[in-house]
């Protein structure tokens, strides 16, 4: 079975296309949203999801979460006592979502397609395909978020030429792209983004705000205090959406601190931020060659654009009313529909999919400004944003008298300095032996549509070529390799999935106890005695209404606490 994976910053989803449909797979908590965070527990179990995400509210220290900023990158997460990259993470994320579907769909999961971000580096996008084999699934396509979202809001369904900027906000990435659809193929004409740029940040500023009027140093609380205030103050923000001036209030050093914040107050600290999504949607509109007036579709995408904030400034830069699908689950869907035109479903109309490289590819050459040989110099071969698949090739030549070798390094980036840009392979080849300049050599750079780079080195005199595959299909783990990393985490386990809404209840039941006292504290206390009584008895029915019993009455007990 072929299904369709969103690997968010702040949460993923699964979905498949089936009966001729896009179909959202809930996971073993009954929700579709996933949220991206791993904990290990104190007995060395894995947590995924939702229940990682409450253990870390106690625990942060043994909980990992947005790695996916960090894809392709060799920074390491300490949970524990132990040491994970964002690949790692993403896997146990991934293999979770493939338990889950398998469950739901009642069939094995192996192929499957991902989306990332549009501008993910050749890294970003391989580190995304190994965290997917070491999950077992055979990942047969990338693709970009903002494509599949495109496809979500129904570009092309009309079969209306049409050109559509997709602004997507999430928890932790800023993508702008301007797409084109014209005679039943939708094109990517430009993408921009900002990697570190989201929701979370919008949290973090209100948060601050809050702390800010409270008169109360940041510096001053521990992990697990500003922990709940962030916790608070994303409770708040998400009150924007249906209030003008909620109240932030949360327990510090066993006292209540409650404070209303008007929306344009809030709105006053996110200047910089609302500042900050301004570059891509200018340097996108620069790089399509689009005027504003020229964009027929505003699409938003991303759970942070669901704050008033955003939407009045998207009304105001854009000067039209955006149109609105459920921005959660947009991506996942659209990649559902990939999953459906991959297989050919009758069902869905043939779109052809045209994608851009997100980023300039070039090479290392030696220039003669008329001074000195300027030795640093960037070549771009592949210009960022152009249409991809493309193939092109420059001719260069020999930089020094009696060269015997040409070493062509593969460079991806954006400066005009070689050594500022990102190395993504080398390699070397002879050249007879001449005066300087006397030799030529082709470099073709061939980008597909699976973000593989294929570099072919032709010297001209001799016909000698030398060929590297950047990214290539070789490049995927082997099966051994595969199986070694799972190894690596298979002491790990994970709790069983029934038990998984009891656990998350009693992990709950202890936050929640923790930031009570007197007599709320008392009686979460003996909730949760009573639901592990209920527990011990193993009756599948009573466990289920007691559950419910306590989940209700710390939704009460938090209303209160947060109110
Ligand atoms: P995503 O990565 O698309 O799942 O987006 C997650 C981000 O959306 C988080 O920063 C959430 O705080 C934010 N978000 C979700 N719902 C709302 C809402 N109603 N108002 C404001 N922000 C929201």
């Amino acid at each position: 079975m072929l299904v369709g994976i969103d690997l968010g910053t702040t949460n993923s989803l699964i979905a498949c296309f089936r009966n001729g449909e896009p179909e959202l797979i809930p996971n073993r908590l009954g929700s579709f949203l996933t949220p991206s965070v791993v904990s290990v527990d104190e007995n060395g179990t894995l947590l995924v999801g939702e229940t990682a995400k409450e253990y870390g509210m106690l625990h942060p220290l043994n909980t990992a979460k947005v790695f996916k900023r960090s894809m392709g990158t060799e920074k390491k997460y300490s949970i524990g006592d132990m040491q994970m990259s964002a690949v790692e993470l993403s896997s146990i994320i991934l293999r979770s979502l493939k338990e889950d579907a398998e469950h739901y769909l009642q069939c094995p999961v192996e192929d499957a397609i991902i989306s990332v971000p549009a501008y993910f580096n050749e890294f970003q996008r391989k580190a995304t395909k190994e965290a997917g084999e070491a999950a077992g699934l055979n990942v047969v396509r990338i693709i970009n978020e903002p494509t599949a979202a495109a496809i979500a809001y129904g570009m092309g369904e009309d079969d209306k030429d049409e050109r559509c900027l997709v602004f997507d906000l999430g928890g932790g990435t800023f993508d702008v792209s301007i797409l084109e659809y014209y005679k039943n193929i939708i094109e990517v004409h430009a993408i921009a983004g900002n990697n570190f740029l989201g929701g979370e940040d919008f949290t973090a500023a209100l948060a601050s705000l809050f702390l800010q009027k409270a008169a109360i140093a940041p510096e001053s609380l521990d992990v697990r205090t500003m922990n709940r205030v962030m916790k608070a103050a994303e409770i708040c923000k998400c009150r924007y959406s249906t209030e003008n001036s909620p109240t932030l209030s949360v327990t510090i050093d066993g006292a209540l601190v409650e404070l209303q914040i008007p929306l344009a107050e809030y709105e006053k600290a996110c200047e910089d931020l609302l500042d900050q999504l301004r570059k891509p949607i200018e340097r996108s509109l620069r790089d399509a060659n689009v005027r504003l007036d020229e964009i027929d579709r505003l699409v938003l995408v991303g759970g942070a654009t669901r704050l008033p904030i955003i939407r009045s400034f998207v009304v105001k830069t854009f000067r039209r009313i955006p149109s609105l699908v459920d921005p959660d689950t947009a991506v996942a869907v659209g990649v559902a529909l990939q999953c459906g035109i991959k297989m050919r479903d009758e069902e869905i109309k043939e779109v052809v999919l045209t994608d851009v490289c997100p980023f300039t590819l070039g090479t290392r050459v030696s220039m003669d400004n008329g001074y000195f040989d300027e030795g640093d110099h960037y070549l771009p071969i592949i210009e960022r944003n152009t249409v991809i698949p493309v193939s092109r090739t420059e001719t260069l030549y020999t930089a020094h008298d009696g060269q015997t070798r040409v070493n062509v390094e593969i460079l991806q980036g954006e400066s005009r300095v070689a050594s500022n840009n990102m190395q993504l392979a080398e390699l070397s080849i002879p050249v007879p032996p001449g005066p300087k300049g006397k030799e030529s050599l082709d470099i073709t750079y061939t980008y597909d549509i699976n973000s593989l780079l294929e570099v072919i080195v032709k010297v001209n005199s001799t016909g000698v070529t030398r060929k590297i595959i950047v990214q290539s299909a070789s490049d995927k783990l082997s099966e051994e390799e595969a199986e070694a990393r799972m190894e690596r985490l298979a002491y790990l386990k994970q709790s069983p999935r029934d038990e998984e809404p009891n656990k998350l209840a009693l992990l709950r039941g202890e936050r929640v106890y923790e930031e009570t006292t007197g007599w709320d504290r008392e009686a979460v206390n003996r909730a949760i005695m009573q639901f592990e009584r209920v527990l011990a008895k193993q009756d599948r029915r009573e466990i289920e209404r007691a559950r419910d019993e306590l989940n209700k009455f710390l939704d009460r007990i938090e209303m209160n606490i947060l109110e």
